[in-house]
């Protein structure tokens, strides 16, 4: 199917939109020439709008200067090398793409647009007015809609026939916005943008001037060697390790557990490629979601040992585990004051005092940093 150059303004992460940009025979330096400052002017508001406002204004009265902008705005955020603009960008961009796709009268596009970016075999319920207007197969829609909590996402109260679920557009829409996010945001970490011109180097700075600051968690972070672990999160890295499918709750602990001892999400993404079912994208998404940076933005606590054992994922080391309750626990257990003191100095390394046992030099190892952000 052929996109309308309309299409291509309002969908600027499309290959097609690549292909066109290509078809001009532009180079960066050529950003610097005067031909192009509508191009560097659209591209520098992009990027300001989602600082600013967290969104995108969605004029596309000049369709090629808006597909030109969306390539040289990437280059823009892209040399900030800061991550939180970059994922702030990636959020507007989406949240603009959402728009047009919710005002979308043309299901072919529609379909197409979700076939070449997404992956995904949508169909346009043509034959009966009276059902929804999309159907996608069912396990498609369990991948995303696990990730909703309300109850309308619930399978049980969709329409579903011969394998597939029907979905309204704006259930369609909402259901992958958070892929377009994901994928704006992987262009992003793909690129490579060479030596910019003076003009878009004085872009950059006004962009990181006007950048929010970075979001601080407000958690505390405890730093511990990997060979201190708990046994229960070693098991779930020695069986991703070995390319084991990781039971759900053992994939829990292991993300919120790295995430409290200050990994980032992209250390914990790094460890899933060997998983059977893994997919980059998925994966990111269920990170970030648990992180708190995703859907209703709750940071996840690593679960508790009685949980665990529950779902028997707890590989308990008798004398190590003994009377903890949380695997967090784990490297403090013999020497509950020295992890106190740690917590309340609030941010300073803490060595402890006494080096007269074996067990305060382990804690030594395993304790030697608290931050509270
Ligand atoms: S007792 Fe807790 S920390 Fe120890 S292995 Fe079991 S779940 Fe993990």
């Amino acid at each position: 199917m052929q996109f309308g150059s309309d299409d291509l303004a309002k969908y600027t992460f499309l290959p097609q939109a690549g292909d066109f940009i290509r078809s001009q025979g532009i180079s960066i330096s050529d950003l610097a020439s005067n031909d192009y400052q509508k191009v560097v002017k659209r591209a520098e508001q992009r990027v300001l709008e989602a600082m600013k406002d967290a969104k995108i204004s969605q004029d596309i009265s000049d369709r090629e200067i808006e597909i030109m902008s969306f390539p040289v705005a990437l280059m823009l955020v892209k040399s900030t090398n800061l991550e939180h603009v970059m994922s702030r960008f990636a959020l507007a961009e989406a949240i603009r793409v959402e728009q047009f796709l919710k005002r979308e009268r043309n299901g072919k596009i529609i379909e197409e647009l979700f076939k070449t970016s997404l992956g995904l075999e949508l169909e346009h319920n043509y034959q009966n007015p009276s059902l929804p207007d999309f159907k996608i197969p069912l396990e498609e829609y369990l991948r995303r809609a696990s990730e909703f909590h309300k109850t309308e996402w619930k399978l049980v109260n969709r329409l579903v026939g011969e394998g597939k679920v029907f979905l309204i557009q704006d259930d369609l829409i909402r259901l992958i916005r958070e892929e377009i996010r994901i994928m704006i945001m992987a262009r992003l970490k793909e690129i490579k943008v060479s030596k910019l011109p003076e003009n878009l180097q004085e872009v950059v700075k006004e962009i990181i001037r006007a950048a929010p600051p970075p979001p601080q968690s407000p958690y505390t972070i405890i730093h511990i060697a990997p060979e201190n672990y708990p046994p229960c999160v070693r098991k779930a890295l020695d069986m991703l390790d070995k390319g084991e499918n990781v039971p759900h709750y053992g994939r829990f602990l292991m993300a919120t557990y790295l995430l409290s001892v200050g990994k980032s999400v992209d250390d914990i993404v790094a460890l899933f490629p060997k998983a059977p079912d893994f997919k980059q994208n998925v994966t990111r998404y269920q990170v970030e979601h648990l992180a708190g940076l995703k859907g209703g933005r709750t940071r996840y606590r690593v679960p508790s040992c009685n949980t665990l054992q529950t779902h028997q994922f707890c590989f308990m080391d008798p004398i190590k585990c003994y009377q903890i309750t949380s695997p967090l626990q784990y490297p403090s257990r013999k020497s509950p004051e020295l992890a106190k003191a740690s917590a309340d100095k609030n941010s300073k390394s803490t060595r402890a005092k006494s080096s007269s046992t074996q067990t305060k030099e382990r804690s030594k190892r395993d304790w030697t940093k608290t931050r509270r952000r």
